[in-house]
């Protein structure tokens, strides 16, 4: 690892470890020459690839999924943790499985579930984009039935 000070590649590790969910690594470094600390960050990487509606094929990409969940939970009380969290189970999930090749579906529906559980809004921005709703009908469709769910009749 280079010293991003002066460049020298001569750096040692001073300090490593395990840090939130045990799949990343947090290294403190020095640089031999100059005497410079810094720090980097080892992460599991989730090597798969995702089958798109249209067949085709793209390699799973984290920030791609936590960037499209954020969007969703957008000022809605759910904090960057919880989605790290559920980020991690997600990619701990389809690690298990042990499949090389995954339907976004299959991500997608987990997503479209889990923020069902979180927050209504966030559901429906997130389903609304997901789900291409053909009109304006369905999508107020959508909400109604969430409407219903939480006042069930007696
Ligand atoms: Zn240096």
């Amino acid at each position: 690892m280079k010293c991003p000070r002066c460049k020298e590649y001569d750096t040692k590790v001073i300090d490593s470890r395990v840090i939130e969910d045990g799949f990343s690594i947090r290294r403190r470094r020095e640089c031999n020459k100059c005497g410079y600390r810094f720090t980097t960050y080892e992460k599991l990487e989730l090597d798969i690839m995702i089958i798109k509606k249209d067949g085709r094929r793209e390699p799973y990409n984290r920030e791609k999924l936590i960037s499209g969940i954020r969007k969703a939970c957008h000022k809605r009380p759910i904090s960057e943790n919880t989605i790290k969290k559920f980020i991690n189970e997600l990619e701990l999930d389809l690690i298990q499985k042990g499949e090389k090749e995954v339907p976004s579906r299959y991500i997608g529906e987990k997503v479209i579930s889990t923020l069902k559980e979180w927050d209504k809004v966030a559901y429906i921005r997130f389903a609304s984009v997901y789900k291409e709703f053909k009109d304006v009908e369905e999508f107020i469709t959508q909400i109604k039935e969430l409407g219903n769910e939480e006042q069930p009749e007696t």
